[in-house]
């Protein structure tokens, strides 16, 4: 049996897991995985039921879990709580020793109209951001005065192999490409950041390394994105560059991503927020949410019924359902019931 812990969040959050969950239940009964899930309150529905983002009892469960699936949190309604729902997010990513967040982003030959690059550039791009999550500038040390300020940028040796690993591997099941972004010609962690990472690589010798600094990075996402494969890099410049690639396959909606570390349960989220203007009125696009099922099946060594749900969710965009993000008026359960229609028809 895996035990799946469902935080279905604020917003959209709800709408887009129950139909990530369904299409798993489904796959399950088909092929007998074992999945069971169980619901939890997070982030400001925590906060309206037990006065915080994320509860003793929806920690326990998800460190009991073999995998969490977080639909999205947060919204005006909370910005004065005394916990916010995302300081509740970041305090899980913790917890769970996520130090890895993965978003793997492509251009769908379906979705090539909505792409914002022209075809000739963006056709077929097929990139993996493995970003380091827990470490880096966004966790060091902090001081400000009236007319001065810094924030402290620090990595270890340690920090840098773990999360290099992880990129590697990933660049193994795929076209066995590593992208090590950094500013190498300025700052000292970068520095640290290259000479450990091609370290690493030693350990791959079917993976090809190149290092690139984070602004050449920026431009060739825009100008030649099929040169890579997988992009290695540390805390902020992933976050930019994640935001960065998000947009080249048409919507936010589309992406899914998964936050790893060391043998516990993965994370499993839509890259999109809780986007309260259109909660509750089953417009929200759950390709994300999907995406991220994929993602968790891939992690749970259930690689072959993640495929057969990635096919199918791309045979339900190819086939022309679209949410209105996407220009189109399916629904949101409309758009999973297709998915599921199309799985059915591979099992
Ligand atoms: P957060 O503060 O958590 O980032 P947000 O409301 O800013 O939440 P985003 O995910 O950043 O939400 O999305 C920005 C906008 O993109 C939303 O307001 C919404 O219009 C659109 N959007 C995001 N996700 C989806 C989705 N799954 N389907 C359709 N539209 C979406
Ligand atoms: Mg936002």
């Amino acid at each position: 049996m895996i035990n799946i812990v469902v935080l279905p969040g604020d917003g959209i959050g709800p709408e887009v897991t129950a139909q990530a969950v369904a299409c798993l239940t489904e796959l399950s009964a088909e092929r007998d995985l074992g999945l069971r899930f169980s619901e939890h309150d997070f982030g400001g529905v925590a906060i309206d039921r037990h006065g915080l983002p994320l509860p003793e009892a929806t920690l326990e469960a998800c460190r009991n879990a073999d995998a969490v699936i977080l639909g999205a949190v947060g919204g005006d309604k909370w910005n004065d709580a005394a916990e916010r729902p995302e300081a509740g997010l970041l305090k899980l990513r913790e917890e769970l020793g996520l130090f890895a967040n993965l978003r793997p982003a492509r251009v769908l030959e379906a979705l090539q109209d909505v792409s914002p690059l022209r075809p000739d550039i963006s056709k077929g791009a097929d990139i993996l951001i493995v970003r380091e999550l827990t470490s880096g500038i966004y966790f060091g040390e902090r001081s400000s005065a009236h007319d001065a300020a810094s924030d402290v940028c620090s990595y270890t040796r340690e920090e840098i192999e773990r999360i290099a690993h992880v990129a590697f591997r990933a660049a193994e099941h795929r076209r066995h490409k590593v992208t090590s972004v950094d500013k190498a010609n300025v700052l000292a962690t970068s520095k640290l950041w290259r000479e450990t990472v091609t370290e690493v690589a030693k350990s791959y010798p079917g993976v090809e390394l190149e290092h690139m600094y984070v602004d050449a990075c920026a431009m060739v996402l825009i100008t030649n994105p099929r040169r890579f494969d997988v992009i290695l890099t540390e805390n902020m410049f992933g976050d930019i560059l994640s935001d960065e690639l998000s947009v080249i396959g048409g919507s936010i909606g589309l992406l899914g991503s998964a936050s790893v570390g060391s043998g516990g349960p993965g994370l499993f989220e839509p890259i999109h927020g809780s986007a309260p203007q259109i909660a509750g009125l089953n417009v929200a696009n759950p390709a994300g949410a999907i995406a991220s099922a994929v993602m968790m099946l891939e992690e749970l060594g259930l690689g072959d019924s993640g495929r057969l749900l990635a096919s199918a969710l791309e045979t339900t965009l190819l086939e022309g359902c679209r949410t209105s993000d996407l220009g189109g008026d399916a629904s949101c359960s409309e758009f999973g019931e297709q998915v599921r229609e199309n799985l059915r028809d591979c099992l």
